[in-house]
């Protein structure tokens, strides 16, 4: 399984433990920095305090600060707060290099804290209680990202010389979405991750740390607005009433759909109750007062699909619909929408970096690593799609099921295995001396 010897691997689990404290100290600092996005709070601070923590271990770090106009045009929701990631760069140890480049990605901003009467501990405090650390972004992804810069800390400490070349970065805006974004999507546009240099790229988002996560389910977000004409409540057969056009859309849609939709599915998705392609109607806005007839309705939706479904195919299961209806009634007029579409992504589980990881996994754990897909979509599509680099998977601390929800955890030992994970497994990928 592993080519490392023993006394490696047993200087590598040692290490974790010794560095494990200094790793949730870490991790506590960059909890302890509001980095809430919708605006993207804090940005640079929390950059400067990871890309401090890089130098001091030896990389080189650089700071990638959009502009004014690219920071407009790539982050609109983000009220002209500066948007800047970071790069640290950390040449082979080793007198002979192997040419490789492994890439360790992460993204800096948390999902908002919601109701704070309903946390338990301060979701900015980082909390250390019974074998746990409590807090917005703990799992969702500043673990991860603790993670991705011990591991590598973790192989010096065991006095281990890596042959190849080691980047970090951290990123903002992942979790605003986006076809392009001022963060993962910026630094591969910039030319920062490409096919040709990158040998491989480990995004630490909390997939479990048993799990090797191959890829993530597609996305459209979209509105359809419907159009009618007013006229008074009392006299509705005078109008066109939209929000009944709507109604009618969303009944039929939802029927014939989740029919269709119940013979998508991929048992590689977790958690099992995203493993169907799922279409659901999200926000509806209509009518104006009680005693008219409203001319116009517009309903939101978020359909998921899953790998081996494409874009088009999902659009036109919405558009027969609509079109059906429309040839069936003169009176139902419609226009739709699109805000956000993303296709599935899924790599192949059996490339050398997936059962590099795979291995290390079983290696650190004893348990065969499971391969699983994303629910929802993170960075991986800006590499994978964007780039063209296949070699791409995720891999951190964290369960999924426990991110943007209140009390947001992590299992410290979780964080500790994800570390020596990475730590043998990126031995494995680079070669040692
Ligand atoms: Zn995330």
């Amino acid at each position: 399984m592993t080519t490392l010897s023993s006394d490696q691997l047993l200087a590598i689990h040692a290490a974790t433990q010794k560095l494990l404290p200094d790793a949730i100290n870490f991790l506590t600092e960059l909890v302890r920095i509001d980095t809430r996005n919708p605006p993207g709070n804090n940005y640079r601070k929390i950059v400067e305090l990871i890309g401090n923590k890089l130098q001091s271990f030896g990389y080189d770090v650089k700071y990638v600060l959009l502009t004014p106009e690219e920071t407009d045009e790539l982050a609109p929701h983000g009220e002209k707060l500066e948007r800047i990631n970071v790069i640290g760069v950390l040449p082979p140890s080793a007198s002979s290099t192997s040419g490789k480049i492994i890439h360790f990605n992460g993204h800096v901003d948390v999902v908002h804290e919601g109701d704070i009467s309903r946390w338990n501990f301060d979701p900015f405090g980082g909390e250390v209680k019974n074998g746990k650390i409590y807090g917005r972004g703990v799992s969702d992804m500043k673990g991860g990202i603790a993670a991705q810069i011990y591991a590598i800390e973790t192989l010096s400490a065991a006095g281990l010389k890596l042959r190849g070349t080691i980047e970090q970065s951290a990123v903002v805006d992942e979790e605003s979405t986006g076809i392009r974004n001022a963060g993962m999507g910026y630094l591969v546009e910039k030319g920062y991750i490409t096919k040709e240099k990158t040998t491989a790229v480990i995004i630490t988002e909390p997939l479990n740390s048993g799990n090797v996560c191959c890829g993530h389910r597609g996305t459209i977000w979209g509105d359809i607005i419907f159009y009618g004409k007013s006229s008074h409540g009392s006299m509705p057969a005078l109008g066109v009433n939209a929000v009944q056009n709507c109604a009618k859309f969303i009944t039929i849609a939802t029927e014939e759909l989740s029919v269709l939709h119940e013979t998508k599915r991929d048992p590689k998705v977790i958690p099992v109750e995203a493993q169907k392609a799922s279409l659901a109607f999200t926000v509806i806005q209509g009518g104006t007062n009680t005693n008219s007839v409203p001319d116009i309705c517009k309903v939101s939706f978020d359909r998921r699909l899953v790998p081996g479904e494409s874009l088009d195919q999902a659009r036109s299961e919405i558009h027969s619909i609509l079109q059906r209806l429309a040839s069936e009634d003169s009176n139902f007029k419609y226009k739709y929408e699109e805000r956000y579409a993303v296709e599935p992504v899924w790599v192949d589980p059996e490339q050398p970096l997936s059962c590099i990881i795979r291995n290390a996994i079983q290696t650190v754990t004893g348990i065969e690593s499971g391969v699983v897909c994303s629910p929802g979509s993170d960075d991986q599509r800006f590499v994978v799609q964007g780039a063209g680099l296949e070699a791409c998977i995720i891999y951190g601390p964290g369960n999924i099921k426990n991110v943007h929800c209140y009390d947001e955890e992590l299992s410290l030992e979780d964080l500790r295995i994800a570390i020596e994970v990475m730590a043998i497994g990126t031995a494995e990928l680079v070669g040692l001396e």
